[in-house]
């Protein structure tokens, strides 16, 4: 499971699964391009490698902007001379009811998910071909993709579209030796969940303890939150795996809680 002289990039790598995977690719050997929204926590993140010994840069990218996927994409290989790795990470969630959902609020948690995903592995595929380096593309879905919550249309929605982003990658890269596949986490507890556990208590009507132990862990086999470590983990499996045996396929994290 050795990332040395790869070059990987993450979006949403400011913050919880993204941070972590950036932190584990990098102690596996890769340069890392940290990607986010947010620069200051970039910036952190990129600060915590390079005090450790890695190799990183901090770059700042909406993913849903174009010209900024494809600038922040251009830096990285301009610094480290390709880019073998691509971790579709950034995501945001919003919690309602469809009857009650602006097309606002639907279209911005497809638009970062979906939209996302597919600019950055656009970008990275014309480098990894250009370059005939070849690579490898892992999408951030979740149990989401594989079933339905209520009070997550939207998320349910990209995350399941995730998986044909993913097979179309998978076949139309073959030939350039790039490999594509999904990772789905069960519920980690990152800013992102921790937010939802409140809203989704009033929404429902129940408590926040009833949130975290009836709705995002019952289904578990140990009553455990998955870690960041344990999807950075897969990640790190996943990147390391050394040929196209391993392609178009989802893998479930999620102590459990989804299985199939
Ligand atoms: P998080 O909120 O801790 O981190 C998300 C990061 O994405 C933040 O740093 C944020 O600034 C960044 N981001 C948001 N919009 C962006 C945009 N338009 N462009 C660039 N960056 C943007 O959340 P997390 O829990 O670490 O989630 C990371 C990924 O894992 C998401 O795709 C999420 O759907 C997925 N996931 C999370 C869980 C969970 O339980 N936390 C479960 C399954 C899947």
């Amino acid at each position: 499971m050795n990332l040395t002289n790869k070059v990987a990039l993450i979006t949403g790598a400011g913050s919880g699964i993204g941070r972590q995977i950036a932190l584990t690719y990098s102690e596996s050997g890769a340069a890392v391009g940290v990607a986010d929204l947010n620069i200051d926590t970039a910036g952190q993140t990129a600060k915590d490698i390079i005090k450790a010994g890695g190799q990183a840069i901090p770059l700042t990218v909406d993913v849903t902007d174009e010209q900024q996927v494809e600038q922040g994409t251009q830096e990285l290989v301009n610094e480290f001379g390709k880019i073998d790795i691509l971790l579709s990470n950034a995501g945001i969630q919003h919690i309602d009811p469809i009857i009650s959902l602006d097309y606002s609020d639907w279209r911005k948690v497809v638009a970062v998910h979906l939209d996302g995903a597919f600019l950055t592995s656009r970008a990275a595929m014309r480098h990894m071909i250009d370059l005939k380096t070849g690579g490898c593309i892992l999408l951030m879905g979740s149990v989401h993709s594989k079933l339905a919550s209520p009070l997550k249309a939207p998320y349910v929605s990209a995350k399941h579209g995730l998986l044909g982003l993913c097979r179309s990658i998978a076949k139309e890269g073959a030939e350039h030796n790039i490999h594509s596949n999904v990772i789905c986490p069960g519920f980690v507890k990152t800013p992102l969940v921790e937010k939802q556990i409140p809203q989704q208590a009033r929404e429902l009507n129940i408590s926040e303890e009833e949130v975290v132990k009836n709705i995002m862990l019952k289904d578990t086999v140990d009553g455990e939150f998955t870690t960041t470590q344990d999807v950075a983990d897969t990640a790190l499996f996943l990147a390391a795996f050394p040929n196209k045996a391993l392609t178009g396929q989802s893998i479930i994290v999620s102590h459990g809680w989804a299985m199939e």
